[in-house]
């Protein structure tokens, strides 16, 4: 049995195919870790026009999604189930998703996630069916379904067994509280560009603390509102009040 399922309803379902037949995804599914339904809410439609929205009450433009194939597909998919599993709405005015987002996700064994298309949806669906609604970012798409493969691809990863190298999951941005030091790879030396010497030098505590450093650096400098509540050790505080003193001595 896999460790989580995925049940995605949407208008769209061609737009999955690439994504979950490709790389670290397309082998999750052939090795059960994941499983995913992609269910197509026209389906559940009542009438002989198939209709899934209709024009908003009280006049306006675009067009809003109904009630009723939603929640007859979601009635569906939780037929039998002791429990319903969260249901989630894709929506710019949800909560911003993040990577503690997605590890609170992973601890699920099953997930329904709801992707709308054109304008809107009928309110009651917010208030009366999901259990939540995750936004991808501050800027407006022309559906749910990509904010629905980011929330699948990065809940995937988390799943053990799903990365090949399952320390690499570990030290990526955000999972620490930091963003990842910078990586290299042979050759050492590229068109008179030199890899930092400590890291061919085979010490792995100067190894370590390189690193450590540089993902505080690299935080320091790009996202600084990391620092606030990344966990960070006492020789951390040291290294950081030394970025600040040299900025202070350099203005
Ligand atoms: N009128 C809606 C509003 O202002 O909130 C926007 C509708 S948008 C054009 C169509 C659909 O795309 C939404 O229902 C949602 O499923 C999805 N969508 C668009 N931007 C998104 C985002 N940033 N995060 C998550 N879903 C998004």
């Amino acid at each position: 049995m896999a460790t989580i399922r995925f049940d995605v309803l949407t208008l769209f379902p061609e737009m999955f195919t690439g994504f979950l037949n490709t790389s670290i995804i397309k082998k999750a599914h052939e090795k059960e870790f994941i499983e995913t339904t992609i269910v197509n809410f026209r389906d559940f439609t009542t009438d002989k026009h198939k209709t899934v929205d209709d024009t908003p009450y009280g006049g306006g433009g675009g067009m809003v999604l109904k009630p009723q194939p939603l929640f007859d597909a979601v009635d569906d998919l939780c037929k039998g189930l002791e429990q319903r599993p969260p249901i989630i709405l894709m929506s710019p005015q949800g909560e911003p998703f993040t990577q503690k987002k997605a590890e609170e996700l992973a601890q699920y064994s099953h997930l329904i996630l709801l992707c709308g298309h054109y304008e809107g949806y009928d309110e009651r669906i917010r208030e009366h069916l999901v259990t939540e609604e995750i936004s991808i970012g501050d800027y407006v798409l022309t559906g749910g379904e990509l904010p629905a493969m980011v929330i699948m691809d990065s809940v995937s990863r988390l799943i053990p067994g799903v990365l090949g190298n399952e320390t690499s999951a570990v030290t990526d941005s955000f999972s620490l509280g930091l963003l990842e030091y910078p990586q290299y790879t042979r050759p050492a030396e590229y068109c008179g560009y030199r890899v930092p010497d400590v890291l061919l030098s085979g010490h792995h505590l100067k190894i370590e603390k390189w690193r450590r450093e540089q993902s505080l650096l690299r935080t320091w400098e790009r996202r600084p509102d990391l620092l606030v509540t990344a966990p960070l050790s006492e020789e951390d505080r040291k290294f950081l009040a030394k970025l600040e003193q040299s900025q202070t001595r350099n203005e």
